[in-house]
C-alpha cells in the first residue's frame, strides 16, 4: 500500500473545529500541518505601514495584534500535540519553501485555505505552480465565509453591488452548510524540521483595566464566548436591541477577532445561533446575528470580485475627491486628540484594546473622512495596525463604505459624531470611561 500524506498549509484558519483542510483525514496516514514565517499575515508586522509607496509612521501590526496571532498559534501548536500531530515551522516564504518541502517529506497532497486579498491571492498563485512543478496535486479550500460559492447563488448574474440585493437573494436561495465537529484523532508524523514556537514569545503586556472585554487568541478561548454569549448569558436573545452599544461586554459578540483570525468558524456560529433558536426560540435578534455574519460575507465577496481596487483611494466606483494629507491632524486622530469626545475615546479604546464596537469604529472613520478630509487610506492603514479581527475585506469595505467610493450608491455616509454620542451614549459613560489615553 502507499503511504498517503497531507500537508496542511495553515494560514487564516487557526483551528481544528470545522477544518475543510482536513475533510476525509482518515485517509491519510500522514499529516504534516506546517506554518511559514515568511507567508502574509505572519511575516512584516514589524514593518512600517506603508501607502502609495510611503512610509506611515507605525508598523503594520501592533505589539497586542502581535500577541493576539501568536495565542492564536500556541493554542493550535497545543490542540495538534493532544492529538499527537505538530504544528511545523518553515521559516522561509511560501512560494520558495513549501512544494520542496512537500517533495520531500513525500506528499501526497497539499491543502489550505482560500484568503482574501490580492496579496493572498499572489501568494497562492505562486505556491499553486511549484506545487505543479512538482507534480504534487493541492486543493484550496474555500472557507472564510458563510456562503461557498456566490457563483452558484447568483447564477449568470454578476455579484449584486448592494448589500440589501445581496441578503435577500442569500436568504430565499442559501442554506450554510453544517460545521464538521474536529477530528477526534489525527494521522501522526515524525519529521526532522522545526516546531511551533520558533520565535520569542512577544513582550509581555498588561492588559488596559479599563477594557470591559479582554481577546486572547485561539479555538478553546473562541468557544467559550460564543458559548456563553449564546447559551450562558443569552444576550443573543437581546442583540437587536443592544448591538449599538459601545461599552456594555455582552451588548455585541465581541466573536470578529476570531472569525478573522479563522479560530472560530462562521459556520459554527451561526449553527449554534440555530440550536439557541430550536431550543428557546427564535427572535429578532438572533436573525440579527446571522444578517450581520452575511455583511461580512458580502464585504469578503466583493473583496474577491475586485481585487486590488479595494486599496485605490477612488474606490470601487472610482470616485475622485480632494483628500487632504495633513500629518498633524492624522495624529491628532490617532492619538484622540480631536475634540470630539466621542471619537477621542474611541480612538483611546482602539490603541489600548486592539478592539471598537461597530457603533464607534462608524464614528471614529466618519470624523476622518468628512470633519478632517483625510484620505481615507490612512484611518484604513491605523484601523489596519490595531485591530484584532483585521482583515483586509472588512476593513477596506468598510472604510470605502463610509468614505462613499465603495458599493453603496449613496455618496456619503457622513455620521453627526455629536448626534451619535447623544443617541448612543446618553449619560456619556462611554465618553467618561476612555476619556484619556
Ligand atoms: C471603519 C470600519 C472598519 C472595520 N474593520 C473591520 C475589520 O477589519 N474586521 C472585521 O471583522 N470587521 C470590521 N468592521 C466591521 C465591524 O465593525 C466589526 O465586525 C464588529 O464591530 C466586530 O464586533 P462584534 O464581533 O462584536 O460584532 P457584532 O456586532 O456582534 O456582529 C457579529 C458579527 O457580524 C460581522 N459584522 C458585523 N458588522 C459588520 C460589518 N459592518 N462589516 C463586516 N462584518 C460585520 C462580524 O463578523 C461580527 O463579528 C469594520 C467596521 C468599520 C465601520
Amino acid at each position: 500500500m502507499t503511504d498517503r500524506c497531507l500537508v496542511w498549509w495553515i494560514r487564516d484558519d487557526l483551528r481544528l473545529d470545522d477544518q475543510r483542510c482536513l475533510d476525509g483525514i482518515g485517509e491519510f496516514d500522514r499529516l504534516i500541518p506546517v506554518l511559514c514565517l515568511g507567508q502574509r499575515g505572519i511575516a512584516g508586522g514589524d514593518q512600517a505601514a506603508r501607502l502609495d509607496g510611503v512610509d506611515l509612521p507605525f508598523r503594520r501590526r501592533s505589539p497586542l495584534r502581535e500577541r493576539f496571532l501568536h495565542q492564536g498559534l500556541d493554542a493550535l501548536a497545543r490542540d495538534l500535540c493532544e492529538r499527537s500531530s505538530r504544528l511545523f515551522v518553515l521559516r522561509g516564504s511560501p512560494d520558495v519553501d513549501l512544494a520542496p518541502f512537500a517533495a520531500r517529506v513525500g506528499a501526497t497532497q497539499l491543502r489550505f485555505s482560500l484568503g482574501c486579498g490580492t496579496e493572498e491571492a499572489r501568494e497562492e498563485i505562486g505556491v499553486v505552480a511549484a506545487l505543479e512543478a512538482q507534480r504534487i496535486a493541492w486543493r484550496g479550500v474555500a472557507q472564510r465565509t458563510l456562503i461557498e460559492d456566490p457563483a452558484a447563488t447568483f447564477t449568470g448574474a454578476r455579484l449584486p453591488r448592494v448589500f440589501t440585493d445581496f441578503r435577500k437573494a442569500v436568504e430565499r436561495s442559501v442554506q450554510p452548510a453544517q460545521p464538521q465537529a474536529a477530528a477526534p484523532a489525527l494521522p501522526p508524523c515524525s519529521l526532522d524540521a522545526e516546531t511551533w514556537p520558533v520565535v520569542e514569545p512577544t513582550a509581555e503586556l498588561d492588559d488596559d483595566p479599563r477594557a470591559t472585554f479582554v481577546h486572547v487568541g485561539g479555538e478553546a478561548a473562541a468557544h467559550a464566548r460564543l458559548d456563553d454569549y449564546v447559551f450562558g448569558t443569552q444576550a443573543v436573545a437581546r442583540y437587536k436591541e443592544t448591538r449599538n452599544g459601545m461599552l456594555a461586554r455582552d451588548d455585541i459578540t465581541r466573536l470578529s477577532p476570531w472569525l478573522s483570525q479563522g479560530s472560530l468558524s462562521v459556520r459554527r456560529v451561526h449553527d449554534t445561533v440555530a440550536r439557541y433558536e430550536r431550543e428557546h426560540g427564535a427572535n429578532d435578534s438572533t436573525y440579527w446575528v446571522g444578517f450581520e455574519l452575511l455583511w461580512r460575507d458580502f464585504f469578503e465577496w466583493t473583496a474577491q470580485h475586485h481585487g486590488a481596487r479595494l486599496f485605490l483611494q477612488s474606490g470601487l466606483r472610482d470616485v475622485a475627491r480632494p483628500w487632504r494629507h495633513d500629518a498633524e491632524d492624522f495624529a491628532r486622530w490617532r492619538e484622540g486628540r480631536t475634540g470630539d469626545a466621542l471619537v477621542d475615546a474611541a480612538m483611546h479604546e482602539l490603541a489600548a484594546t486592539g478592539f471598537l464596537s461597530n457603533r464607534a469604529r462608524q464614528n471614529a472613520a466618519s470624523f476622518l473622512i468628512h470633519d478632517l478630509g483625510l484620505d481615507w487610506r490612512w484611518g484604513a492603514a491605523w484601523f489596519e495596525h490595531h485591530l484584532l479581527d483585521y482583515s483586509t475585506a472588512s476593513n477596506y469595505g468598510n472604510w470605502q463604505y463610509i468614505a462613499g467610493v465603495g458599493n453603496d450608491p449613496r455618496p456619503l455616509r457622513r455620521f453627526d459624531t455629536r448626534g451619535q454620542a447623544d443617541r448612543y451614549d446618553p449619560g456619556s459613560d462611554y465618553r467618561r470611561h476612555w476619556a484619556s489615553a
